[in-house]
């Protein structure tokens, strides 16, 4: 059997990246408008300020504002909420993102719901998560929208394919139940209780996993010529000492059987923040009363 086709998450990124960067030039010099984001990073969790220096750096490349607010870890509640509110009435920035995860003693819940949801761009606000259940027009979770953006460069139409999501996070396994659920697949959503994850993934012509278990779904689990999202991001030390990341699926077998699939690197992964940067520009047209731009 063929090879399934490799999904290249690079280079779809990039090209994202490339037209908001076009998006973000024309509302420059045409509207004299400049799009920006807000990161807001709490405490000093070294993966998180990663995070947050790479949200940044991308915005910059594509010409996008960047304002960077950091607090320190023992910021109470009611001081975070109130900076959120400040950027909510800044008019130079769009996008407001809250670095997750928040220190124990903050609700996140109560942060995200302070966010003005024209400025939500991590799309998590329960206005965004039930504009998206609705089918409204909203600012989508960047991880599912990049997955969704993948699909599509394999099908065209997926209107009636049957989409197994596995994985039920506010983060990443809802929110792309919905948008499947959108594009008119039959979605079922599996997760730790379900009783045989084996069994309801064979049925998929789209899988998408999202469970953070390091090579869980083995050949066994896909169904032939199924196309295969692999979200997962887990490491695993080499014995140098070194560590690399690999997915949920167990790439090298499940390429035997698949039709298409995402590599982990370079699948999703460099999705997540080309989808930030698009919603950013949404964001500035949206809040201008403008046109969704062509991104
Ligand atoms: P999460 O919040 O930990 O959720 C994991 C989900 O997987 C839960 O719904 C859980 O079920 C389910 N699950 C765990 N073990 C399972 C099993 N043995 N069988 C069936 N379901 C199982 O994780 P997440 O935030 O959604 O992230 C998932 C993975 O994607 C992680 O590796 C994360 O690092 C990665 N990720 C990548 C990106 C990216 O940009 N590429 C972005 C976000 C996340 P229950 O609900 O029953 O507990």
């Amino acid at each position: 059997m063929a090879e399934a086709k490799v999904i290249d998450g690079k280079a779809v990124a990039a090209e994202l990246h490339g037209r908001v960067a076009d998006i973000a030039a024309r509302l420059r010099d045409e509207m004299n408008v400049a799009a920006g984001l807000a990161t807001v990073l709490v405490g000093s969790n070294p993966a998180s300020q990663v995070y947050v220096r790479a949200k940044a750096r991308a915005c910059t490349a594509a010409g996008l504002g960047s304002f960077e607010f950091s607090f320190p870890g023992d910021i109470p509640e009611a001081a975070l909420v109130a900076e959120v509110e400040k950027l909510n009435a800044d008019d130079r920035i769009d996008g407001v993102l809250v670095q997750l995860p928040l220190p124990r003693h903050i609700d996140t819940h109560r942060v995200i719901a302070a966010i003005d949801p024209a400025k939500d761009v991590d799309g998590f606000h329960p206005v965004s998560i039930g504009r998206l259940w609705s089918g409204l027009p909203g600012l989508v979770p960047c991880t599912p929208q990049g997955c969704l953006i993948l699909l599509r460069t394999v099908h065209d139409d997926l209107s009636g394919a049957e989409a197994v999501v596995l994985g039920r996070s506010n983060l990443v396994g809802k929110p792309m139940a919905a948008l499947l659920l959108a594009a008119n697949c039959t979605v079922t959503m599996a997760h730790s209780k379900s009783r045989d994850s084996a069994e309801i993934c064979r049925r998929a012509d789209i899988l998408v996993a999202a469970v953070g278990q390091t090579h869980m779904i083995k050949s066994d689990w896909i169904k032939s010529g199924a196309t295969v999202i692999d979200v997962g991001i887990n490491p695993v030390a080499l014995p140098d000492g070194k560590s690399r990341v690999v997915g949920d699926v167990d790439f090298a077998a499940a390429r035997t059987v698949a039709g298409a699939i995402t590599p982990v690197p370079g699948g999703v992964g460099p999705m997540t923040i080309a989808c930030l940067l698009r919603n950013t520009v949404l964001a500035a047209c949206r809040r201008r009363g403008l046109a969704d731009p062509p991104v």
